[in-house]
């Protein structure tokens, strides 16, 4: 079934997103000799993984930084890495696989079998893995959530330890739109897509200003983790922006205000 990839690459920014999902109904798999397993983690590579060790280390750690940041319990559902040394080969395996992916760097693939990711050695790859594999984290935890929280969470986590979700181009794009006074913020529209075909490059932003004006304000967080705690024990749950609303008179307005604070 193809759905939102197909329609990603019709609308022309897939190779400026880093944020991307495919809904498959049968895992892939490919022969990679060298496994490396770390927690949940799972690297299949087809060249020896001696060198990555930070890498692995880091993408290894990505699941108990999300945990923690939004107050999750440790899953075990693994997260499967497919990695190909060299781009050509990579090019070649997706477009036998996954022809309307084929420009991307790294994709993460959720089925009911299995959690995957694959990518290639590039220039971007500690940033697409970590994005892509906050994903599979994600998806292990709550395989419910809700699409734009899903990406707009995995934009937060993918600029690394340390960083506190800052995403250089998000806030680059948001800002210019506060200083023009052009950006008008509705969490509910953003809680009406259903699949990525509807999403924007700016929707992506958005999303992503959300997630780090709620994870970054210290007294709002807790809104946003107790909905992430009931969507993890499969609670019925109203969506975040009623729950938002009960704790704010006017969110918007304080979205824009936290962006414009960014610069
Ligand atoms: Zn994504």
């Amino acid at each position: 079934m193809i759905c939102r990839v197909l329609a990603l690459v019709l609308l022309g920014w897939i190779a400026a997103c880093a944020g991307c999902q495919l809904v498959r109904t049968h895992p892939v798999s490919e022969p990679f000799p060298y496994t490396l397993t770390r927690q949940q983690l799972v690297i299949h590579s087809d060249a020896p993984l001696d060198r990555q060790q930070r890498l692995v280390r880091d993408l290894a750690e990505q699941r108990d930084i999300i945990n923690t940041k939004l107050g999750l319990a440790p899953t075990t559902n693994l997260v499967h890495v497919y990695l190909y040394a060299n781009e050509q080969a990579y090019r070649q395996f997706m477009e036998l696989r996954f022809p309307e992916m084929a420009e991307r760097r790294a994709i993460f693939v959720g089925t009911d079998a299995q959690l995957s990711v694959y990518a290639y050695w590039g220039d971007h790859l500690a940033e697409d893995l970590r994005h892509e594999v906050s994903h599979g984290y994600l998806h292990a935890a709550m395989p419910n959530l809700p699409l734009w929280l899903d990406e707009g969470l995995a934009e937060y986590f993918e600029v690394g330890r340390g960083q506190r979700g800052f995403n250089e181009s998000h806030i680059e794009l948001l800002s210019a739109q506060v200083a023009s006074d052009s950006w008008q913020p509705e969490i509910e529209r953003l809680e009406a897509l259903s699949s990525v075909v509807d999403m924007s490059q700016q929707d992506y932003a958005e999303s992503w200003a959300w997630v780090h004006f709620l994870l970054e304000s210290e007294d709002k967080s807790a809104v946003l983790t107790d909905y992430l705690t009931d969507l993890a024990h499969g609670n019925p749950t109203e969506p975040l922006s009623r729950r938002l609303r009960k704790r704010l008179a006017g969110p918007q307005v304080a979205l824009v205000e936290h962006v414009r604070l960014l610069r």
